[in-house]
């Protein structure tokens, strides 16, 4: 049989990071056999938490980063319609409960939701006792099902035995063993006709086939009572892939609220979909060897349930930042200026060539917002301080930087070529005639032409790119602010 994954977001806003990696992970599983399946499937039936365009989010996030599902509410399917909404019309969820009180596995309760929760809430569970025990469940079947039939407002909850213990394998967290005396008879369908997140994901991933549920653990105390729905009706379950939670540090999680949670932001914080994926496809996972960059075909190469490990992560921004450099220095040059191109000219508006000025970039920029900052010298010729000119790695100080500028100064005015090989053979020559190190020349030149500390690209390329008179006009400037000190 092969493998059949899903994703099943609820859409209700953004796309937290915690559940890329729930869709990246289920994607990988499923992709691992060669006739395996990965599936999109929209839970929306808690229609009080919807969002508009939180379900256009889902899909353009999962186009962006390449999850592509092979069944789904856009691409069809054999066991749609994927947006639980859409099976709610069709009445399959009551046909199925219904089916499930027959099966002995639930019941009709005809107290409402708020009095279920009161009820819920004033049990104390910590003795072991079961959280809520429904007094309908004594009621005559057919008596109950009469009621129901004449239109009295009900609910559909599960039956759950008071004795005994139910056990599943999870394949990250090993064997679980609940009394089922401590598991409370959730509601299956609302009084508004709708089911419960609790019983549509057994009923569709039962009926989608799914045979590896793979899903935050946030769900894992709720899956024996979704093991005992399956066996109430005789079907196989699944496999259980339950994801510890991507954390903010030791003691949080990554919430929505505070910003740094979903893909967008990070999107917009200038990190490439290809090393989101990559960083969060170890957030929780870890590779045999110590490969730290890989491309999503490699991920699923390499992806192994068994290396899940059942410690929260911490997202570290720092790393994921270093990942972001290392894709991008790994990009080709071509298409690395397609992508940088905007961010470029944010700050250079001026008629420089900006593929150089890309080149100079790639080797130094790690995210893509880090790029108009960098290059702000370009077309402003900022003040800068002497001080500038120390700097103990390249011994340099204004006093020596001075003499290298000027001798710089004489060597560039001659210079008639100004390509890169050229301006190269004319100051590499300097410092060996001044008997001095080539920093000593090639760093206060830098400092002289770009007024920074520090650029992308070094005094070579920054000369070609400014062009003569633009050099030799800064050049100048700085000879002369160097003089008046
Ligand atoms: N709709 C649920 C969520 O977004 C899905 C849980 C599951 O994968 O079963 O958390």
């Amino acid at each position: 049989m092969s493998i059949r994954t899903r994703f099943a977001p609820s859409p209700t806003g953004y796309m937290h990071i915690g559940n890329l990696r729930t869709a990246l992970w289920a994607y990988l599983i499923a992709k691992k056999d060669p006739e395996g399946v990965f599936i999109l499937r929209i839970e929306d039936t808690d229609q009080g938490r919807l969002v508009e365009g939180a379900t256009d989010i889902i899909y353009d996030t999962m186009r962006e980063c390449g999850l592509k599902h092979d069944e789904g509410p856009d691409v069809g399917g054999p066991v749609g319609p994927y947006v639980q909404s859409e099976r709610v019309r069709s009445g399959l969820y009551m046909d199925y409960a219904k089916k499930l009180i027959r099966l002995g596995g639930a019941h009709y309760c005809f107290c409402d939701e708020k009095t279920i929760e009161q009820a819920k809430a004033a049990k104390d569970v910590t003795d072991g006792n079961r959280s809520y025990d429904d007094p309908c469940r004594l009621l005559d079947p057919e008596e109950a099902e009469r009621r129901a039939e004449s239109g009295e407002p009900f609910v559909i909850r599960q039956t759950i035995p008071s004795e005994g213990t139910t056990s599943f394998d999870d394949e990250v967290f090993g064997t679980i063993t609940v009394d089922n005396s401590t598991l409370d008879e959730q509601v299956l369908i609302k009084s508004d006709g709708f089911p419960t997140y609790n019983f549509a994901n057994v009923i569709d991933d039962h009926l989608m086939g799914i045979t590896d549920v793979v899903r935050g653990m946030e769900y894992l105390s709720s899956t024996p009572k979704y093991n005992l729905i399956y066996d109430a009706f005789g079907w196989d379950k699944p496999r259980y892939i339950h994801c510890p939670p991507v954390m903010k540090d030791e003691h949080s999680k990554l919430s929505k609220r505070n910003g740094d949670a979903s893909f967008q932001d990070l999107m917009k914080k200038g990190y490439l979909p290809e090393a989101v994926l990559n960083y969060i496809a170890m957030l929780g996972w870890s590779p045999e060897n110590n490969q730290e960059i890989f491309t999503l075909d490699e991920l699923v190469k390499a992806f192994n349930v068994k290396h899940i490990g059942q410690n929260g992560a911490i997202f570290d921004p720092v790393k994921l930042t270093s990942i972001n450099g290392l894709w991008l220095r790994g990009m080709d040059p071509e298409s690395y200026f397609q992508l940088v191109e905007p961010y470029i000219r944010e700050a250079v508006k001026k008629d420089y060539d900006l593929r150089k000025i890309a080149s100079g970039v790639q080797q130094r920029a790690n995210t893509l917002v880090e790029i108009p900052p960098m290059l702000d010298f370009y077309d402003t010729f900022p003040a800068y301080s002497n001080d500038l000119y120390f700097n103990k790695k390249m011994k340099t100080n204004p006093e020596i930087s001075l003499v290298s500028l000027k001798e710089c100064l004489t060597a560039l005015l001659n210079l008639n070529d100004w390509s890169f090989d050229a301006l190269h053979e004319t100051l590499m020559a300097l410092p060996a005639k001044m008997g001095i190190k080539n920093g000593q020349v090639l760093f206060p030149l830098r400092v002289a032409i770009s007024g920074k500390q520090s650029t992308p690209g070094g005094a070579i390329e920054i000369a070609e790119i400014l062009g003569k008179e633009e050099t030799l006009r800064r050049l100048k400037s700085s000879i002369q602010q160097l003089e008046n000190q």
